[in-house]
């Protein structure tokens, strides 16, 4: 109730944007969905922006229209919510989809993304994901990769999808 009071509070003054960090932790999952139809119907009531911060795969894709995935305090892969989920591209994503339960196969083992997240302050060469990366090559440990756009608003931040590799096919396809 606490939590519903501070969000009804911070959208009383039709602010033009909201920034909702972890709203729902803490919270089971049948308050979760209370809080967040609330905040659905609010935006909506009040024409605010949105900007939600979460590592809840299922909370993005109840509420938002667009999504950033973020590692190591980059942005790997932006898109809208159809492209994150129906088209993943950069392979911490693969990741992150990968470790959740498959409720359509209950046999079917997780696949967490090795190792650990690396030190801020002591970020790996190259693009930090390397030393985690299935699909790492040379030239990950040596250069950032840029921006590559796969359509108007998606974009990856993976060498994986430079023209050269692309061309020898080494794409994630999903
Ligand atoms: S740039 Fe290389 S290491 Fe980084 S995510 Fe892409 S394939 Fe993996």
């Amino acid at each position: 109730m606490k939590q519903r009071v501070v969000i009804a509070i911070a959208l009383a003054c039709s602010p033009q944007v909201l920034i909702a960090d972890e709203p729902t932790t803490a919270l089971d999952v049948t308050i979760q969905a209370q809080v967040l139809e609330m905040m659905k119907n609010l935006r909506e009531k009040y024409h605010t922006s949105m900007l939600m911060i979460t590592h809840d795969l299922g909370i993005v894709a109840e509420i938002c229209d667009a999504v950033s995935v973020i590692y190591a305090g980059r942005i790997v892969e932006h898109g809208s919510l159809e492209d994150i989920f129906e088209n993943t591209k950069h392979p911490y994503t693969e990741g992150l989809f990968n470790s959740l339960p498959n409720l359509e196969d209950r046999k079917a083992k997780l696949k967490p993304i090795k190792g650990l997240m690396p030190d801020p302050s002591n970020l790996p060469s190259g693009c930090p994901f390397h030393p985690r990366c299935d699909y790492a090559m040379d030239i990950c440990s040596k250069e950032m990769p840029g921006k590559i756009f796969r359509n108007d608003v998606h974009y990856v931040a993976c060498h994986l999808y430079n023209e050269n590799n692309i061309k020898e096919g080494k794409v994630i396809n999903r």
